[in-house]
């Protein structure tokens, strides 16, 4: 038999990155551990750029025009030394760590969610076309700004001469925005999630921009503490306190050092004392959120309540070590704590991210499919988690719960913040409220669909890759295409199914308006193809399937649902329009959209939760919201500019960071 018969493919590979941004660093005492080796997924055929499977790096420069040779990270001499060494100076380094991060960010997505990563597909009139790489632009710019562009599916990274202002360079050196692990990891996620939710660039309230924000902070944030002995330094050096460390704030810097984002993020999270110097965390604020709707400074505000979820397990979590080092009298010993107590402590605040991280993912599949709100995004995580992990012995849901209560973000109308309260409404609940009653025969037509349209194969590609995502090898040929192509096809089945089959009778219980009779609502956009239908759009049936935390699965088909609706920027106008029979003459001035996200249980055939927007296609009191925030009514400020710019805007992201103060 051949040699290479008996070698089992590599699982992974090793590559050295940048841990903290070389061009900050240099100030914030983390020389000893500036450079750090990552496991990455192994892809066989990776080309050079590197070209894979998901992302596709083109060096072109266009201030300079120059063409960067691309890396060929299978060169055996590179395979050898677990990729090239971190170099400011070495274009090819650059490239090798732009891949290696987002591809860090892409893995941790795709174990989060239990199925393979789709980036948005590229849409021109009705016809959507399958991405299958992300194009990624090491030196893009010669600008202060990175940014993730929607139109041309590609991460534009900018480079820029440093500034005599800021005192840790040297003036006229480059500082690269590539080279921030942070800003790569928050550049793809912002591509990562469009992916999952295109229609979450259109703002309707305040917090939908924000929310793009503060998740690709946090989603860089806890992916860099996650990392095996990133905050050990830290933790030795503050004796295990990492609320006494300017750890956060420093990592916030680095984005506005590099990328011309504002400060917002570091000084959300707290600030040094005048006279002394010292740096603490700022009390949570209940009230922060009333004022303040620029979309960089709300949004870090999510950042500080799921930073301050993180101390509280972190301090769950070591208070045992702390008692076994202070033999219980909860006082440590003057000096450097042992360097054992440093790696355990470091152990468990990277285990603590982590888990974090995977929560905050994971709660993207349990949003509502437009218009998210921050409290949203709180019953999202506290669901999931409590779906897939039932015990919570280390009290993670509460100290999210705890933690968002202080920083003033709650639900609209929710008068309890309990864990159990904040729930999303299962499928029975919800079917109760509004006096509906769905059996299994007519459930299973509805997952009769979904297997046909994956065919068994397809789910159990889906199934291996969600449960073992890191452990095999990443086949090139993967069924990314089919796993879209399929998502397609359940759309269209899923919607026969719910517009014309028995899943007509779930309509009311989830929100969706199927009544083509309605009064004075012809604003509502009606069915291309069934005349005098409302239209229904299924956006997206996604097939999950997690790993629990006792080891077993739970698998998920995960299905958004909308309605769309001529809006108005004058109230007058919308009621003319609203008035009458057939199609108004034009699109109008905006777009309200209403629905829902369901979460569906293949095995049991029921509905495990109804995801609903705050009002559905038919309420004029939520439209006449949406109108009054587009329009500006809503409050003095600048939000309305922020607001119906980036409605506008084909580069959404471009402009939100290019408007952060420097
Ligand atoms: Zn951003």
């Amino acid at each position: 038999m051949a040699q290479a018969d008996l070698i089992a493919s590599p699982t992974s590979r090793k590559l050295r990155i940048f841990a903290f941004d070389p061009s900050v660093s240099g100030s914030f005492n983390t020389a000893s551990i500036g450079e750090i080796t990552i496991s990455i997924p192994w892809e066989t055929d990776l080309q050079p750029g590197p070209v894979g499977e998901y992302i596709e790096v083109v060096d072109a420069d266009p201030a300079s025009s120059a063409f960067y040779r691309p890396v060929d990270l299978n060169d055996r001499r590179i395979l050898a030394q677990n990729g090239l060494a971190p170099s400011e100076a070495s274009p090819q380094f650059h490239q090798q760590m732009v891949y290696a991060v987002a591809m860090t960010t892409i893995g941790h997505f795709e174990q989060a969610l239990g199925r393979v990563a789709l980036w948005s597909a590229r849409r021109d009139g009705s016809e959507e076309t399958f991405v299958r790489r992300l194009r990624i632009y090491p030196h893009a710019l010669r600008d202060r700004n990175a940014y993730y562009s929607p139109a041309k599916k590609a991460l534009l990274f900018g480079y820029f001469p440093v500034s005599i202002k800021n005192a840790s360079n040297t003036p006229g050196t480059l500082v690269f925005t590539c080279l921030s692990h942070d800003i790569v990891a928050h550049e793809t996620t912002h591509a990562l999630l469009d992916g999952v939710h295109p229609r979450f660039n259109e703002p309707v309230n305040h917090d939908v921009l924000a929310f793009h924000e503060a998740f690709a902070d946090i989603v860089a944030l806890f992916q860099h503490f996650a990392y095996p002995g990133v905050l050990r330094d830290q933790i030795a050096r503050t004796r295990g306190n990492l609320a006494g460390e300017n750890l956060l704030g420093q990592l916030a810097q680095q984005f506005g050092a590099a990328s011309g984002r504002g400060n917002a993020l570091r000084d959300a999270l707290g600030g040094k004392d005048p006279s002394t110097g010292i740096w603490s965390p700022h009390k949570p604020d209940v009230h922060a959120l009333d004022q303040i709707h620029e979309p960089h400074d709300r949004g870090a505000i999510l950042v500080a309540a799921v930073f301050g979820a993180f101390m509280k397990v972190y301090k769950a979590r070591t208070a045992d070590l702390y008692r076994i080092a202070t033999e219980g009298t909860g006082v440590l010993r003057e000096g450097d704590i042992h360097p054992d107590l440093a790696g355990r402590l470091a152990d468990e605040a990277a285990r603590s991210a982590f888990y974090i991280l995977q929560m905050c993912i994971r709660a993207i599949d349990y949003c509502p499919p437009v218009g998210i709100t921050f409290g949203d995004y709180l019953r999202a995580i506290v669901t999931a988690d409590s779906d897939l992990n039932p015990d919570d012995p280390y009290g993670y849901r509460l100290a999210f719960v705890e933690s968002f209560r202080q920083w003033g973000i709650s639900p609209k109308g929710m008068r309890s913040m309990s864990v159990e309260s904040l729930l999303w409404p299962t499928g029975d609940q919800a079917m109760d409220e509004a006096g509906v009653a769905i059996d299994n025969a007519e459930m299973n037509a509805l997952v009769a669909v979904e297997r046909a349209a994956y065919g068994y194969q397809g789910l159990t590609e889906t199934k291996r890759r969600g449960q073992r995502v890191r452990l095999r090898p990443w086949d090139l040929d993967s069924n990314r295409y089919n796993t879209w192509e399929g998502v397609e096809k359940n759309s269209a089945a899923l919607w026969a199914w719910l517009v014309n089959g028995p899943g007509k009778k779930l309509a009311p219980a989830i929100g969706i308006v199927l009544d083509h009779a309605i009064k004075n609502r012809r604003t509502i956009f009606r069915s291309p193809t069934t005349p005098g239908a409302l239209a229904v759009e299924v956006h997206s049936v996604r097939t999950a399937l997690r790993r629990t935390a006792r080891g077993g699965t739970v698998s998920d088909l995960v299905v958004e649902i909308t309605q769309r609706r001529r809006g108005y920027f004058e109230a007058a106008k919308q009621a003319a329009m609203d008035k009458g029979s057939g199609q108004p003459p034009d699109n109008g001035d905006f777009r309200y959209r209403a629905g829902c996200t369901l979460l569906i249980d293949p095995q049991t055939m029921t509905v495990r939760r109804v995801i609903k927007t705050v009002g559905d296609i038919a309420d004029n009191g939520e439209l006449e919201r949406v109108r009054r925030f587009l329009t500006g009514d809503l409050e003095p400020n600048n939000a309305f500019g922020h607001a119906r710019a980036a409605m506008m805007a084909r580069e959404p992201f471009a402009l939100l960071h290019r408007d952060g103060e420097g």
